[in-house]
């Protein structure tokens, strides 16, 4: 198990990415994965563009932080959550390396292609991947690579000092649940619910409730956000919901907020689908 001095966990390998970007008090831990395959790779591009994680988890479960606990770092960018926003303001991150998504080749195997389609790096097969939904809607079906047993056995073992060192912790969320319709990372492959039960205080932060009102009397929940995604189900007025997180598109290169809100039944944690923000009224 790890331990914690001076915002550092002890024994770890520390790589330098603490820009004096200010203080940090953790309310949440924010994961992420490297889109790469290499950790070392990922360290020298984050100190070009600036941005850094606290800690980065190798494949191998490798444990590499960059950035005291105490102090702010850039991983999350332009984010939302139950009604906060900046999260690099609120949240430890940590990143796992891991490949994004994967094309599937002829001979059953699994990689990254080039710009030509011609496969780069090493290949995987099928028992490293996962087929599955993005749970934003937007990317179907496509083949994500697992993160392994040692990286998640790691992950839970900074996640449980990370709690016991920082009570104001609440809850884990991931770069795609906060910054919806920017980023994909960590995507349906990382078991979030195997990691719920360490974080005691999160059925307490379920967010500001929200009113159904309609002039139909009716509020389609959607898979996606826009109303071309699947019906998912109806909200009738009057009912009572919280709103997650509020999503994102661009416009010249600049996030604005797109409308569309991810919403829970009062009461509750998880994502039921997407709904149109002005059809809800705070309590
Ligand atoms: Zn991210």
């Amino acid at each position: 198990m790890p331990q914690i001095t001076n915002h550092k966990l002890v024994n770890a390998t520390y790589s330098d990415l603490d820009r004096n970007d200010g203080n940090l008090t953790p309310n949440y831990i924010a994961v992420h994965y490297t889109a790469g395959i290499s950790v070392s790779g990922s360290i020298s591009h984050l100190k070009k563009v600036k941005f850094g994680y606290h800690v980065i988890i190798d494949r191998n479960g490798t444990i590499t932080q960059c950035v005291p606990f105490n102090k702010r770092a850039r991983h999350a960018g332009v984010s939302n959550w139950k009604g906060l926003s900046g999260l690099n303001d609120h949240s430890i991150g940590i990143c796992l390396a891991n490949r994004w998504y994967v094309t599937r080749f002829s001979n059953g195997s699994y990689g990254w292609v080039d710009t030509h389609n011609n496969p780069i790096g090493s290949f995987l097969i099928e028992v490293q991947v996962l087929k599955a939904e993005h749970i934003n809607g937007a990317e179907s079906n496509l083949y994500w690579e697992k993160y392994t047993t040692a990286q998640l056995n790691a992950f839970r073992e900074v996640c449980q000092v990370l709690v016991q060192t920082y009570s104001g912790i609440k809850d884990l969320i991931g770069h795609d649940e906060i910054s919806m319709g920017r980023k994909p990372d960590p995507g349906p492959a990382f078991p979030f619910t195997d990691f719920y039960p360490l974080f005691t205080n999160r059925g307490n932060d379920n967010g500001n409730t929200f009113t159904v009102q309609t002039t139909d009397g009716k509020l389609n929940v959607r898979k996606g956000m826009s109303g071309n995604f699947k019906l998912l189900r109806q909200l009738v007025n009057g009912n009572k919901v919280h709103i997650r997180s509020e999503g994102y598109m661009y416009e010249e290169n600049i996030p604005k907020p797109n409308g569309w809100v991810s919403i829970s039944l009062e009461g509750t944690m998880d994502h039921i689908g997407f709904v149109n923000k002005s059809f809800l009224r705070v309590v």
